[in-house]
């Protein structure tokens, strides 16, 4: 019988929100403008731009290149013109040159058999050139994966880590990629295997995830004359951070090198780079959320508008009283319904009234909730009030530094205060002062 992981003290449990479908994960309908950012969310800084106003691109063509470490490629997601180079802002608000594309022209990727490259021929060096080539980005963190695999490679021992585990209560996107694409998913892991020599390699996976389908992972795996591990984890938020991942298998194996955590996502864009020869212009997206009508997982191009998405899934069927990208508990507001996403978005929610779980701010009452909560041991009422005080060198003192933004204390907290928002705010003003 497999055992079942989890950590060891804090974390709530959410409903599932998101119903479970068994139907294949369909293409969104190409923008008619695409807007594309040139950066990765997170990692602050662009990429060169190499395209100007009025200039026809091909669809998947570079429109910028990586300039440096925590930049990388940029390609246009659609064949069109560049109809104009703003200012403009990411989901999350921050100003940011943005290529806005307008549909024209003939598909090159569109409606062609995907090209199949035989890997197995390239070496590490060719692989990793490729991933940087195409631009592959770490979906879940927005590093460029190229940055990623090239500081691990000659690093020492590496355990990797398929994470498939979604613990927010509206995100399937990894899970359902997990059970649509094994085969895929299980070349990617080849590859990987090519690049890092991984000491091991698990797929980390919720307890209730049928067994039929860790079977047929099971199955390419050892087609692929491929080790790999099935790491059972029981439903908790935040289960699925990759640190209380590495926190549990480390408690149970030891603690032999680093360990790499790569979602599902990130790994097929790997996989489309390395054997279908194709740019990340693609992303899987959760478009849900009480206000959606006819909430799905979509594969659509980067740079499709958030507005675009949700009238493709039905539009609104009431008011929406927040649009949040990629999740409630750990997401952003969305700017407005024209910000398009991004090589990191993996859900845009409309949510209702009844969702939000939004209420006017009490007084802390002492009831503990939120230490009960924190996976990582900490104090969040008193780290709270030291800060609401001044005192924001004690907070650092009782590990301030430690938390992980997870919001499990804020959802767990009665007196609907705003823990995170402070803890975040305190935190980022602590690395800007530290750079
Ligand atoms: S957000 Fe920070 S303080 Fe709150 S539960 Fe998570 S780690 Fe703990
Ligand atoms: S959960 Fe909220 S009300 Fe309860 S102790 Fe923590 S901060 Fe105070």
């Amino acid at each position: 019988m497999m055992s079942i992981r989890g950590f060891r003290r804090g974390g709530v449990t959410l409903p599932q929100r998101m119903a479970f479908s068994h139907d294949p994960i369909e293409n969104a309908f190409l923008p008619i403008h695409a807007k594309l950012t040139l950066r990765a969310a997170g990692s602050g800084k662009e990429a060169r731009l190499l395209v100007s106003e009025g200039e026809e691109l091909r669809e998947g063509q570079l429109i910028a290149r990586a300039d440096g470490k925590g930049t990388t490629n940029a390609h246009s997601s659609i064949p069109g013109i560049v109809r104009r180079i703003v200012r403009g802002r990411s989901p999350d608000g921050t100003a940011l040159n943005t290529v806005v594309v307008s549909l024209a022209g003939s598909f090159s990727i569109s409606g062609k058999r995907p090209e199949r490259y035989i890997w197995k021929s390239l070496n590490k060096t060719d692989i990793l050139h490729l991933l940087q080539e195409k631009g592959v980005t770490q979906v879940s963190t927005g590093i460029p994966l190229y940055d990623l695999l090239h500081g691990k490679k000659d690093g020492g021992p590496v355990q990797l880590v398929v994470n498939a585990l979604e613990m927010d209560p509206y995100r399937r996107v990894e899970e359902a990629i997990l059970i649509h694409h094994p085969q895929e998913l299980i070349d990617a892991c080849d590859i990987l295997n090519k690049i890092l020599k991984p000491e091991s390699i698990a797929i980390a996976l919720d307890a209730g995830l049928q067994t039929a389908y860790i079977d047929a992972l099971r199955s390419h795996a050892k087609d692929a004359d491929l080790k790999i591990g099935i790491e059972s984890f029981k439903r908790r938020y935040p289960q699925d951070m990759p640190q209380l991942i590495e926190r549990a298998l480390r408690d149970k194996r030891g603690a032999a090198g680093s360990m790499l955590c790569l979602e599902p996502s990130t790994l097929m864009a790997l996989h489309e780079a390395v054997v279908s020869n194709k740019a990340h212009i693609e992303q899987y997206v959760y478009v849900g959320g009480g206000a959606i009508k006819e909430p799905r997982i979509v594969k659509a191009r980067i740079g499709t508008s958030l507005g675009d998405l949700f009238e493709e899934c039905g539009g609104f069927k009431g008011l929406p009283e927040r649009v949040v990208i990629n999740g409630p508990l750990c997401g952003s507001l969305a700017a407005d319904l024209d910000s398009p996403i991004e090589k990191t978005t993996r859900s845009v929610l409309a949510l209702c009234h009844e969702e939000t779980h939004s209420g006017a701010e009490q007084p802390c009452v002492r009831c503990g909730a939120c230490v009960k909560a924190c996976p990582e041991s900490l104090k969040p009422y008193l780290l709270y009030k030291l800060l609401i005080a001044g005192r924001a060198n004690e907070a650092y003192d009782l590990g301030l530094a430690r938390c992980t933004s997870c919001a499990a204390c804020a959802y767990a907290c009665w007196s609907r205060l705003p823990l995170v928002q402070l803890f975040d705010r305190h935190k980022a003003q602590g690395q800007n002062h530290a750079q």
